[in-house]
């Protein structure tokens, strides 16, 4: 039954196939001699699969969890160096046909206010996000047929696109709407979306129907092939995801490699990115009425076997987590953090009344820094804040982007445009204590570029920057 290869959500996501690992990687969590060629295998820095992922996973073993810790903080700084990309969450309208049981939007919540961005509305929360400093957001929208159409969403990512105000420019819109169909992933395709979102919640068919009683959603194999038709409609940079809380951990970590694997052996190209979203208290919902919880421990856990087993694949993790714990996650695999998210529809917008605004929340936000503060932070614990939208403009995505990342190559001009980048953030928004943390470490990341020609040039478009130029890029 089980074929990575298959069409069928069932085949390649085979329950039977998930069960047969989580029960190989419980007979072997306590078996040091195959976790060692495990870990082995992992140190070549090419991945794992995902029973052999799964061993590692159910290791219960405090030496062997510490190796695997430090591997996971060593594939990323190989692959992804001490760059942390930053995007925000722009949500364009919660109506919502589904009923989704964890989520607010469900449409059976009558006194959620319900709202939908006009493209006027949308024109300013891209303004307020451009203030911030943004380059790249990621739009969220409930899905609604009649409210929110296709065409609404095309429209909204026009708009985005269209706004240059002072130096702001959203130059990477990624997108996170419900399942749709081939033509209409197309038209995402043509309006020059970056990566197609879309969180399976879970794998498991049984939870997954119980969890989505009513509306389009319902229906498992529709979203769980969603990633195919994406592919097929020419979108070659996608994003998985599951909603930890609704299921048993192993279980998704397993399917979510599994989905991985389809998409590599279907389409040549894995995902782009995974998210790692817990569920979150929100207007209607208890999470501790959801009896998954994972502990932060075993969270870390889970991020760090996703970047032992999918090396190449950028990470996300967004405000749901705390500062402590997104501090903690930056080691073990992450790449992308979001910074000064709002998860309410006009939540940006300074004119809107922030408490009203908060009414229409998707869900609490833990990290409630502002954009330039999680800049300060990351500069103050090492990180080099990226506002690079580059691969995906110089037309480095699907199998293109996987190839550079997959020779490390990636370093060469990620690198430098993570500086160029964070260099146009500091003349522009930083505040001066900001401002005199990131210079300090331009200069000394500028030591760190071997190429000379690549360092000439980029010392070149940063004096450049100073004048006030803007848009360099490798
Ligand atoms: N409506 C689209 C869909 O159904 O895929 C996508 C957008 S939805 C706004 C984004 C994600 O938020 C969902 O896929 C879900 O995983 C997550 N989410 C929903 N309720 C949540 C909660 N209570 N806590 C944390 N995350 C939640």
């Amino acid at each position: 039954m089980y074929n990575v290869k298959s069409a069928k959500a069932e085949e390649f996501i085979s329950h039977q196939e998930v069960e047969d690992t989580l029960k190989y990687a419980d007979e072997n969590k306590n078996n040091l001699e195959l976790i060692d060629e495990i870990l082995n295998k992992a140190r070549k820095e090419k991945g794992l699969t995902h029973r052999e992922a799964s061993v590692l996973l159910a290791c219960e073993n405090e030496e062997k969890n510490k190796e695997i810790f430090e591997l996971a903080n060593k594939i990323k700084n190989d692959f992804y160096g001490n760059r942390i990309v930053l995007f925000a969450p722009l949500y364009l309208s919660n109506y919502c046909v589904n009923g989704c049981i964890y989520c607010p939007y469900h449409h059976q919540n009558k006194h959620i206010p319900r709202k939908k961005m006009t493209q006027e509305e949308i024109k300013r929360e891209v303004i307020a996000l451009q203030d911030m400093g943004h380059k790249r957001i990621a739009v969220e929208s409930g899905e609604d047929p009649v409210n929110n159409p296709i065409e609404y969403i095309l429209n909204s990512i026009k708009t985005i696109y269209s706004i240059h105000h002072k130096n702001g420019a959203i130059r990477r819109v990624n997108v996170n709407i419900a399942a749709t169909t081939v033509e209409n992933y197309k038209k995402l395709h043509e309006a020059g979306i970056g990566t197609y979102i879309l969180f399976q919640e879970t794998y498991h068919k049984e939870s997954y129907e119980k969890l989505h009683p009513t509306g389009p959603k319902h229906n498992y194999a529709y979203h769980t092939e969603a990633m195919d038709r994406a592919m097929q409609g020419g979108i070659d940079d996608v994003g998985l995801g599951v909603l930890f809380g609704l299921e048993m951990y192993k279980y998704e970590f397993a399917a979510l490699l599994m989905h991985a694997e389809h998409l590599e052996a279907v389409y040549g190209v894995g995902p782009h990115t995974i998210s790692v979203p817990r569920i979150k208290k929100a207007d209607d919902i208890d999470p501790s009425t959801f009896d998954n919880g994972i502990s932060d421990e075993i969270f870390y856990k889970l991020i760090a076997c996703i970047r032992i087993a999918v090396p190449y694949t950028g990470m996300i993790i967004s405000t749901r987590e705390s500062k402590e714990v997104r501090e903690r996650a930056l080691h073990l695999g992450i790449s992308q953090v979001s910074g000064g998210s709002k998860t309410s529809v006009g939540g940006y917008d300074s004119s809107i009344d922030e408490d009203e605004a908060e009414e229409s929340a998707q869900f609490d936000v833990s990290d409630r820094r502002t954009l330039d503060e999680v800049i300060k932070w990351l500069i103050d614990t090492g990180f080099v804040p990226s506002f690079c939208t580059a691969c995906y403009r110089e037309g480095r995505t699907g199998d293109r982007f996987m190839e550079i990342c997959k020779n490390k190559q990636i370093l060469n001009c990620c690198h430098p445009n993570a500086l160029i980048t964070l260099k146009e953030y500091l003349e522009d928004y930083a505040k001066p204590e900001t401002k005199e943390a990131g210079s300090r470490k331009i200069q000394e990341e500028l030591g760190r570029i071997e190429n000379n020609a690549v360092k000439n040039k980029t010392e070149e478009y940063l004096k450049e920057i100073e004048k006030g130029a803007r848009d360099f890029r490798f």
